[in-house]
């Protein structure tokens, strides 16, 4: 078995509490060992155990790799038209998402895999190393398989999405198509999937109808996650802390309720700064859930309408200027919190034991994420201690 010290790290982001000032956990002048894919040990380089190799990084600062907990990488086509329209004026109102799926399932099946490869290869160059991905624009029951079945060779965190909008061929029967998703597509997805999710708000699917989705994929295995009160508040973010989902995502639009209610559970807020950049739509009130005592993650929510970004560092920087998150706030973000919104202890920090998946900036500091916009700082990617 062979051992590495990552040594000469000035500043090295643990997210233990434990170790350091602040939820960062951040020490300076310290020295890593990584071990079958694993950290093994952390501490001051003086002290480190004897090992085969090692990689000397300068100085700069590690962090733990960003974990996207919100994706939807399997699609084919672009909606750059659709962005310059709304950029000249026009409202989002995720219709165009039907034009995703009309690409989508008439794509081959080596074209989509080609794209989501392509986009998996963008999530490593910018760091991130755990996502989470989503399938959504097949619709059929066979072509919502294809979906997960593609997605399912890039990660494990797959989830079903066939409640994402209603497709044409079930306009005016919103009710019918649930009754599809529920009866036919749940009990084979969850042969590959391991989520369930459902797009909760105006123009997709209301309250009733996305209970009757998600139970359906609670009932059949999965665990279920929530697109919220995006585009306007319902009773999605209750909803989602009603049935324990593991996240409810963008939470544009909420009320004292809402952020009692995630504060009181287990349901983290996922917020998607990229989706209301791309939307020119208000963002969310961060600070007030983080206040409150809600668990906060930012995602990419990486998809080719609303938020076509692979970058976490974008998100951050959003999240910082636009949220009012605090640097250390965002980075935790888009790393712990992440990995509390797919309920992973093995990600989003770097302690002994953790997964060895890790960042080596070109950057003194977290804070330049933020301070240097628009800039990659990634100079260095770890999955499981193997550089990608
Ligand atoms: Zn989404």
């Amino acid at each position: 078995m062979s051992a590495t010290l990552f040594d000469n790290i000035g500043q090295l982001v643990t997210n233990d509490p434990a170790g350091g000032s602040d939820a960062l956990g951040i020490l300076s002048s310290v020295a890593f060992v990584v071990e079958s894919g694993r950290v093994s040990w952390v501490g001051s380089a003086k002290s480190a155990p004897p090992c085969d190799s090692r990689v000397d990084v300068e100085g700069a600062a590690v962090i733990p790799g960003f974990v996207d907990s919100h994706s939807h990488p399997v699609f084919a086509g672009d909606r750059s038209e659709e962005f310059a329209a709304r950029m000249r004026g026009e409202a989002y109102t995720g219709g165009g998402i039907r034009d995703t799926v009309a690409r989508t399932r008439a794509a081959s099946e080596s074209q989509l895999q080609a794209n989501f490869q392509r986009l998996v290869g963008e999530f490593h160059t910018q760091g991130i190393t755990t996502f989470e991905a989503k399938s959504g624009y097949g619709l059929t029951t066979e072509d919502e398989l294809r979906s997960l079945a593609i997605a399912s060779t890039g990660t494990d965190e797959v989830t079903f999405l066939g409640a994402h909008v209603v497709p044409p061929e079930f306009s005016g029967n919103t009710d019918g198509y649930v009754e599809l998703v529920a009866s036919q597509m749940v009990p084979q997805a969850a042969q590959i999937a391991k989520w369930v999710d459902v797009f909760c708000d105006r123009g997709a699917f209301d309250v009733d109808q996305s209970r009757l989705v998600l139970t359906a994929g609670i009932e059949a295995g999965l665990k279920p996650r929530i697109h919220a009160n995006q585009l306007t508040r319902t009773d999605a973010v209750l909803l989602a802390v009603e049935l324990d989902c593991a996240s409810a995502d963008h939470c544009t639009h909420l009320n004292e309720d809402d952020i009692t209610a995630l504060a009181n559970s287990n349901t983290v807020a996922t917020l998607l700064p990229g989706a209301e950049f791309s939307t020119r739509s208000q963002y969310p009130d961060a600070r007030r859930l983080i206040a409150a005592g809600a668990t906060v993650a930012i995602a990419t929510d990486c998809n080719p309408g609303s938020s076509y970004t692979t970058s976490m560092a974008f998100c951050i920087a959003l999240a910082v200027r636009e949220m009012n998150l605090s640097p250390a706030e965002a980075l935790w973000a888009a790393t712990a919190g992440g990995a509390k919104a797919l309920r992973r202890t093995d990600v989003g920090a770097l302690v002994a034991g953790s997964r060895a998946d890790f960042n080596i900036l070109s950057a003194p500091s977290y804070v330049h994420f933020a301070y240097r916009p628009g800039v990659n700082l990634i100079a260095a990617t770890y999955s499981e201690g193997r550089k990608l």
